[in-house]
């Protein structure tokens, strides 16, 4: 399920001294303390966001179940502590249950990330007594029409519902991932009150961020300027009014930020993740870059790969920078923003990320933005291994 990543450790210092001397920039960041598993690309939804590639791993190319344990078994030796399995929907691998008996019996502490539509009460107390950890379901809106309409997927939202309320049944702590854009927005008072409703400790209010599938459907998903002021104002109160009772995050468009996001903590600083086909990727969207090479497990140690690969070391800290980044007073903060989307938007990874205001690509992102927000165009093109298919004029 990979619409919004989970939180990344903030702290990495702990596990620092697993990694052998080196001289490589990586020295400075140890291994982090959470890491992503795409275990495969698979899925039966076709969210138009989603964030894996335009490109997917079809399923002959996934790591197989004894790879996973491998995979497993080397993250925990190297002092990872939580996995998130993610996707595609992880539940359409039929070895889940095994995948996350194994990572409970290393001492993994376990999060399934999942558009839920696949799983039983069965499955899910099976994964239960294979030791999962925790749960966290995206929702695409607040009732069936809509939210069935942006997943591509009839009957989705009901069985969603269905599952969280098994999740609190089986007493597991549950996350719900709400993805919002221009379509769904107006929603998102009752998608709080959902969240409350179906005793979630913790709510993702993650705005669509504009790469891969998101960007082929910016025009249909983009928010107006007025709907996220009136989105920050409603997390803002709730946040406030829900104190102790949901937690709530929140992430915003960065087309509409004066300074861009702190992209996964800085490219190979904090975070990694593993692709279906076993490649180890400093972001998820990383393989829309061209031109970098990326590791597999398969080939290499998860460590060597993490301190030595040439695709990690090549974005890591400042040194590759360009101006206006690489005399910026924020260089350090920031790292320059996104990489993937200043490979898509501006055809250089190198360069400053537009969002950043003083990027001089940064007032025309913006203002196309504007004009796409207030324009007609609401139809998805939806996610699959066919390259995507164009939503029906009727909406179907
Ligand atoms: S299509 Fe939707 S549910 Fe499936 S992986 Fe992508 S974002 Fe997640
Ligand atoms: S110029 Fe670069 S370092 Fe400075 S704020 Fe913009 S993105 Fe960040």
């Amino acid at each position: 399920m990979s619409d919004v990543l989970p939180t990344i450790p903030l702290d990495t210092s702990d596990s620092l001294a697993v990694l052998e001397k080196s001289r490589s920039t990586a020295e400075t960041f140890g291994i982090p303390l959470a890491v992503l598993l795409e275990i495969t690309h698979r899925c039966p939804l076709q969210c138009p966001y989603c964030s894996n590639p335009v490109e997917l791993d079809r399923s002959g190319k996934e790591l197989s179940t004894e790879e996973w344990k491998k995979v497993l078994s080397e993250l925990a030796e190297i002092g990872v502590l939580q996995v998130h399995f993610s996707g595609g929907e992880p539940t359409a691998r039929k070895d889940l249950v095994e995948l996350v008996k194994h990572a409970s019996d290393v001492g993994l502490y376990t999060n399934l990330i999942t558009s839920a539509v696949l799983l039983t009460r069965e499955r899910l107390g099976d994964l239960a007594d294979a030791g999962l950890c925790h749960v966290q379901i995206s929702f695409q809106g607040i009732e069936e029409g809509l939210a069935d309409r942006v997943a591509g997927y009839k009957g989705g939202h009901r069985k969603k519902l269905e599952v969280a309320k098994w999740t609190r049944e089986l007493d597991l702590p549950l996350t719900v991932n709400a993805v919002m854009h221009r379509q769904n927005l107006h929603q998102l008072p009752e998608i709080i009150q959902m969240s409350v409703d179906l005793d979630a400790d913790r709510l993702e209010v993650a705005n669509v961020q504009y790469y891969g599938w998101a960007l082929k459907n910016r025009a249909a998903l983009m928010p107006t300027v007025a709907q996220l002021e009136q989105c920050t104002r409603t997390v803002e109160e709730a946040r406030e009014r829900l104190k102790g009772t949901l937690a709530i995050d929140y992430v915003v468009p960065d087309y509409y930020a004066l300074r861009p996001k702190k992209c996964m903590g800085g490219w190979g600083r904090q975070f990694f993740n593993i692709s279906p086909a076993g490649k180890v990727l400093p972001c998820h969207a990383a393989e829309s870059i061209t031109g970098l090479d990326f590791e597999s497990v398969r080939s290499n140690s998860i460590a060597w790969i993490w301190r030595n690969s040439e695709a990690f070391n090549r974005y890591r800290g400042t040194g590759w920078m360009k101006e206006p980044c690489k005399t910026c007073e924020f260089r350090e903060i920031d790292f320059g923003g996104c990489r993937c989307q200043a490979f898509a938007l501006t055809g250089d990874a190198a360069n400053t990320d537009p969002a950043c205001a003083l990027s001089p690509l940064h007032e025309t992102i913006f203002k196309q933005a504007e004009r796409e927000a207030e324009g007609e165009t609401n139809r998805f093109l939806y996610r699959n291994f066919a390259g995507g298919t164009l939503e029906d004029e009727n909406g179907a």
